[in-house]
């Protein structure tokens, strides 16, 4: 079996905890939020863990994201990655990113329909910036094990589907959280974001 990468995800975690996560041994936390992850960027002090952005993005936020982030999970229009592109060549830096995909079909739901990733990716793959290594999806909120073993199965044969016409190759697929990281990886996860298994559940939206 191939190896499946954990991303600590920190969002609402307050700052002791996530201290106390790199004490040992966390190198790298997702974020939802660009606010939050620039508040806990500046908090940080020595060896900065690589910050990743899992919650989707405005471009008037990209400037702040291009110059403390180190990925991107969640570009699902040309336009982000455009946004990106620019910002990230001001800052000099690059960030690794993935394709956010709507494999449930949630209207509410970011992510750029399964149809629609071919025309991205061709979009991305001239933002030099970007290097983009895979593909990212959210299952159904609530769904059932069938519904959400569909969206990563949908995920997974959307990438294959990809890399075969496109030639790329797109290793990772982060998909799976606390609650469905083993039918994630069941249907080949290779990252799976994990906050409240790890840090506790978290305090409920207001
Ligand atoms: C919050 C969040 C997670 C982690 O959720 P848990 O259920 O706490 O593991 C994973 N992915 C995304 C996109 C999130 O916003």
């Amino acid at each position: 079996m191939s190896e499946v990468q954990l991303l600590p995800v920190s969002k609402t975690v307050p700052m002791p905890l996530l201290e106390r996560a790199r004490e040992l041994g966390v190198s790298e936390f997702g974020e939802s939020r660009v606010q939050e992850l620039l508040v806990k960027a500046a908090q940080v002090e020595e060896a900065a863990p690589r910050w990743v952005m899992i919650g989707p993005l405005q471009t008037n936020k990209a400037r702040d994201l291009a110059r403390v982030a180190h990925e991107i999970q969640t570009v699902d229009s040309a336009k982000v990655a455009q946004a990106l592109q620019r910002r990230l060549e001001q800052a000099d830096r690059r960030m690794t990113a993935l394709l956010q995909v709507n494999t449930s079909g949630e209207e509410a739901k970011s992510g750029c329909a399964a149809s629609e990733v071919e025309a991205l990716l061709e979009a991305t793959a001239a933002c030099d910036r970007l290097e983009v290594r895979g593909l990212m999806t959210i299952a159904t909120r609530g769904g059932d094990e069938a519904e959400t073993r569909r969206c990563f199965a949908a995920l997974r044969e959307v990438r294959d589907r990809l890399s075969a016409t496109s030639g790329v190759a797109l290793p990772e697929l982060s998909m799976g959280m606390s609650g469905d990281l083993e039918l994630a990886i069941e249907e080949g996860a290779t990252v799976i974001r994990v906050g409240s298994a790890l840090f506790g559940a978290r305090p409920p939206l207001v």
